[in-house]
């Protein structure tokens, strides 16, 4: 019988999320590739090169051993990959998970016309790497003029049972916690360690192999994410016993040197396949239910995985592919070169420059150069809030979400960057953009201390440039959003202050930004 080829996607790399029969047969080929196309796209993470590919080569190690046929290769691109091993193997039919990145839609659609004059059968699968197919969200969005994700999350969880109690109220008697959820990191405290899966051969080798290649973003060293599904399982654990009761009240606190504190950072893990986002669910209900973990701290996270996350994605395709060039503020900057390099040495390209003296940026964005990663509010209020002041273009800080972190595809970084951190959507996503002066920061975090720059000053040499390029933005917008419920307030208080100081403040804003390094285009 003409054998089938099974292609497994980079990011379904465990039995959980790939789409192959549940035992061996000797009529499927299980494909692998490593794209050389997708691997020139853009300046990677190293370490998110690691993970895919060390997580791959395990997958494939382990689908041998359980007695499937796998056809792992190096090609020029999927699509070519995919022509070719049909052709190889005599296969009369490719099964594929339907594209996750537009990118991909794109080779399909090459691939489809090629298949067919080979007289080879294509199909698709819905995707096992989110808890509800695409369609749902189309479904849901369908005739809405706003499309907020909370209301998105309530559906699913009343679809699929998740922290409802037997009347199918939600637990806890309400259905967000978020007002508790505020928390700065209390003084003296000491950061958790971080959670750890030490590297084994397969993936030293390729460190070693990462660490030699050009043109990349990121240090390589410090790798410590899980490769296997074991390991991935094992982190969950660890994150539900040692860290969930407490993920609540300090999700959104900010600590100078550290990505994750209490978050789980799982996202790597689930968007590269090794676990599946409703098994991630279920753990975090069962803390719940034993009492292990309180509501707050379970519903926020949960609201994550099944909000957010499948929110996000559904946003992604319902506005594809405009959303890459969503730019609703007209913002005209390029990305300063801070991003890539925060201490102007030259590290990543060699050029150097003035080293970034907002120790909030410089130190968040060490965090992801050293560790692929860093949470959600240092993204949003740090890295996203300040590109959004400056006034730059949602594509270009897209770009570099994309490339320097370890969780990172076009389908999740795109909404939250154009929709989330810049309002580039004009308010799909955000009813106002997420910005913020100096005062959330100092709040919120300890990168203050220690900083150059004064966050309790608006003017002068010293004062903290988030609060003079925050009035500046809402001067630059006071048009747009004159109307905007809630944008009004910060409207009103601007227009309390003296013209002279509005004025001194979007002179700094305009000779602080005039000095920004940009990144070469
Ligand atoms: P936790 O706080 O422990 O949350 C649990 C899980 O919920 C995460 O693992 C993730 O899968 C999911 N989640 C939480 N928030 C979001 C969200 N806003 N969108 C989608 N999923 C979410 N997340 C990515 O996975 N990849 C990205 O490339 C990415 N880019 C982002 C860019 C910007 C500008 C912003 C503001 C957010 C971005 N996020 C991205 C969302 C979020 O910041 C990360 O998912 C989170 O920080 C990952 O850390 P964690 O696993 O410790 O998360």
């Amino acid at each position: 019988m003409p054998p089938t080829l099974a292609f497994v996607a980079p990011w379904e790399s465990s039995r959980a999320v790939a789409n192959l029969p549940r035992t061996p047969r000797d009529d499927v080929i299980v494909l692998l590739v490593e794209s050389i196309e997708k691997g020139a796209q853009l300046p990677w993470h190293r370490q998110k090169l690691v993970l895919v590919l060390s997580a791959m080569r395990h997958f494939a190690e382990a689908l041998r051993a359980a007695g499937y046929r796998v056809d792992h290769r190096v090609a020029p691109s999927y699509r070519e990959a995919i022509r070719d091993a049909a052709r190889e193997h005599g296969a009369t039919r490719v099964v594929a998970t339907e594209p996750r990145e537009w990118f991909l839609k794109d080779e399909f659609d090459v691939l489809r016309g090629w298949l067919a004059e080979d007289g080879v059968a294509f199909v698709e699968r819905p995707d096992r790497g989110f808890v509800v197919p695409r369609a749902r969200f189309e479904t849901w969005a369908a005739g809405r003029k706003e499309l907020r994700m909370e209301w998105f999350y309530r559906e699913l969880r009343r679809e699929h049972d998740v922290l409802l109690d037997a009347a199918g109220k939600p637990e806890g008697g309400a259905w967000n916690f978020d007002h508790d959820n505020r928390q700065p990191w209390p003084k003296g405290r000491p950061a958790p360690p971080r959670l750890r899966a030490e590297p084994d051969a397969v993936t030293r080798k390729v460190m070693a192999q990462v660490a030699e290649w050009r043109g990349l973003f990121g240090r390589v060293e410090s790798f410590a994410l899980p490769v296997t599904r074991a390991a991935a399982k094992a982190w969950l654990e660890q994150f539900v016993v040692e860290r969930l009761a407490e993920f609540g009240p300090y999700e959104d606190a900010m600590l100078a040197g550290e990505p994750d504190l209490l978050h789980s950072g799982l996202s790597s893990l689930l968007n590269v396949g090794l676990l599946a986002p409703m098994e991630v669910i279920r753990r975090a209900e069962q803390a719940y239910r034993e009492g292990t973990a309180p509501i707050a701290s379970v519903e926020g996270f949960v609201r994550q995985i099944l909000g957010w996350r499948e929110y996000v994605r559904g946003v992604y395709w319902h506005l594809m592919p405009g959303l890459r060039i969503a730019n609703a503020l007209e913002a005209p900057m390029g990305l300063p070169q801070w991003y890539w390099d925060p201490d102007g040495d030259g590290s990543y390209d060699g050029t150097a420059h003035p080293a970034c003296g907002m120790r909030c940026l410089a130190d968040s964005v060490r965090q992801v150069r050293d560790h692929g990663r860093t949470h959600h509010i240092n993204r949003l209020m740090i890295q996203g809030n300040i590109a959004t002041l400056l006034g730059v273009r949602p594509e270009a800080l897209s770009r570099w979400f994309w490339a320097a972190f370890t969780d990172a595809y076009e389908w999740v970084e795109l909404p939250n960057v154009a929709g989330m951190a810049t309002w580039g959507d004009g308010g799909v996503m955000a009813s106002k953009p997420y910005v913020a002066s100096g005062q959330y920061v100092k709040r919120m975090s300890d990168y203050c201390t220690g900083c150059r720059y004064d966050v309790k000053q608006r003017t002068g040499p010293d004062a903290c440039p988030l609060n003079y390029l925050y009035w500046d933005f809402i001067a630059r917008h006071r048009e747009r959003f004159a109307s905007h419920p809630r944008m009004a307030q910060m409207i009103r208080t601007l227009d309390r202050m003296k013209p002279e100081e509005v004025a001194a403040m979007r002179g700094e804003a305009a000779v602080f930004r005039a000095a920004v390094p940009i990144e070469k285009a």
